[in-house]
């Protein structure tokens, strides 16, 4: 009789915020992994909560032995996490946006050590939406292509890091897309990438309703990434 294999300890880096506390909620409800650290950027208010040690960002050197780290935090917060792995040679799933362009020179350094995988979007929808748009605009050469992206008031970075990945991907089929950024309520996330022409035009829309989405698609690549060989890898790498 084989047992199951150990849960793959994880630490999750900007846990008070709000893709860290949906991590946290998400992790509690799966047996493959377990939260050894969760690391915020103040002192936390306790020490351990529902089983799980707190920690603030400047005890993160400190932190217990884990396989893989998630990150969610902002930039400014980036790079002592991906120092901590690759001085642990534990993996790295990061969804944190905003990333100075020192910060992913330093990811594919990294990327030579361990598995890291960093996803603007973490979720299955928007990998498909690349997919489209992309199609959409190597067969309509010579069309406008705009990127409309909306989020809730608090996030700071934009063009969000989702609609310059699809931008990415409109540049792959040959467009040159513009962005327009707005920042209203508490929108999830919304990108709308809009093809046009004289007398006709083209709408493809992805709308997030629940930030569940983005944590389970980083929990799902958490505990696949530790053990594989270092590089960069993709969601759809993990996916079957
Ligand atoms: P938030 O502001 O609610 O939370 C930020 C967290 O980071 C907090 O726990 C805070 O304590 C921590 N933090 C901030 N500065 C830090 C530092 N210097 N050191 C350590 N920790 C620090 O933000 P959020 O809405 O949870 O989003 C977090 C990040 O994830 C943002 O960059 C956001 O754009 C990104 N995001 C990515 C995806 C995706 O699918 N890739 C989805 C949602 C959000």
């Amino acid at each position: 009789m084989t047992s199951d294999p150990a849960p793959v300890r994880i630490l999750i880096h900007g846990a008070s915020g709000r893709m860290g506390q949906a991590l946290l909620r998400l992790a509690a409800e799966r047996d493959d992994v377990v939260v050894v650290a969760a690391v915020q950027r103040s002192q936390p208010a306790q020490r351990v909560v529902d089983g799980v040690p707190h920690f603030a960002a400047s005890e993160l050197p400190g932190a217990p032995e884990f396989d893989v780290a998630i990150d969610f935090s902002l930039p400014e917060g980036f790079d002592p996490v991906l120092a901590l792995c690759e001085q642990r040679g534990a993996a790295l799933v990061s969804g944190t946006t905003g990333l100075e362009p020192e910060q992913r020179e330093a990811l594919d350094a990294a990327a030579q050590k361990i598995p890291l995988l960093w996803a603007a979007n973490f979720s299955l929808g928007v990998a498909i939406l690349g997919e489209l748009v992309e199609r959409a605009a190597a067969a309509l050469p010579g069309w406008d292509c705009d990127i409309v992206e909306s989020h809730h008031v608090h996030k700071k970075d934009a063009p969000s890091g989702t609609a310059l990945a699809l931008g990415a991907c409109a540049e792959h089929g040959g467009a040159s897309p513009r962005y327009a950024s707005l920042r209203a309520g508490d929108i999830v996330g919304e990108h709308l990438v809009q093809f046009a022409t004289q007398g006709e035009r083209i709408e493809l829309v992805h709308r997030a309703t629940n930030r569940d989405i983005f944590a389970r698609g980083a929990l799902h690549a958490a505990s696949r990434l530790p053990g594989r060989a270092p590089g960069r890898y993709r969601l759809r790498d993990l996916l079957s």
